[in-house]
């Protein structure tokens, strides 16, 4: 059976900056990875979009998409999905959390990626967490459309937020996507209408990158990486062996 992964991103970059190189990695070890894209961060995180001459809300969410749509690519995303919820602020309703369940259980992800539980600049972003616990939960639960199968217990990732110390994140993973960073750094730049965060980016990919050899052995035979991402997990992982 294909394994598979679900991202759930608040807005239609947030997927690319955070876990590009964690798409891209899984794409290659044979995942079938799903993006949802709850909305095209339309208002709020489409500046450069916005001081085109003539430019309207459709004309903003159609070049959010097409640029979204390109960056999946560039990862090898199985689908991408784009629920265009509305931006700034970001609200799921009932019906739209269902939906999100729906996918949840159609994917049934070995594991799931979302944004930090805390972030005040951006409450999108914590809202999106908020509401990809509750929709795992429900996916769990034996009493939601009694009969499909339920939800197993996949990790939630919390992908690397922006302004990483204010967004009480703490890293406890480290991903090393050195063998993908060429295709993150092409859906990077996709992101045309968010050129300012290009080189940002690159350099947290580097800085993780210290931290993976760091933590993967230091200068004591530390693995060599180029790239890399940090996650926080939520769940407990279950083992045998420590
Ligand atoms: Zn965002």
């Amino acid at each position: 059976m294909t394994k598979t992964a679900l991202v759930i991103s608040a807005h239609s970059a947030d997927f690319v900056w955070r876990c590009g190189g964690a798409i891209a990695l899984h794409a290659q070890k044979g995942y079938a990875v799903t993006v949802v894209c709850l909305s095209y961060g339309e208002r709020g995180e489409s500046a450069k979009l916005w001081k085109l001459p003539d430019m309207d809300l459709q004309k903003v969410k159609a070049a959010r998409r097409t640029e979204a749509e390109n960056a999946a690519r560039a990862l090898d995303v199985h689908d991408i999905q784009f629920f265009d919820l509305g931006d700034y602020p970001l609200v799921v309703d009932r019906d739209a959390r269902d939906r999100l369940v729906d996918v949840i259980r159609a994917v049934e992800p070995d594991f799931m990626l979302s944004h930090s539980k805390w972030d005040p600049y951006n409450t999108d972003h914590m809202y999106a967490t908020q509401v990809a616990l509750e929709a795992r939960m429900i996916a769990q639960a034996w009493g939601h459309k009694p009969g499909e199968k339920v939800l197993g217990a996949p990790q939630l990732y919390l992908f690397e937020p922006h302004q990483t110390e204010q967004m009480e994140w703490k890293p406890d993973v480290f991903l090393d996507i050195s063998p993908v960073w060429e295709k993150k750094w092409a859906a990077i730049q996709c992101m045309e209408g968010q050129e300012h965060l290009w080189h940002y980016y690159k350099n947290v990919a580097e800085n993780r990158a210290n931290h993976f050899m760091r933590n993967s052995g230091g200068q004591s035979g530390g693995r060599k990486a180029s790239h890399a991402e940090g996650f926080q997990s939520v769940f407990p992982r279950t083992v045998d062996e420590l």
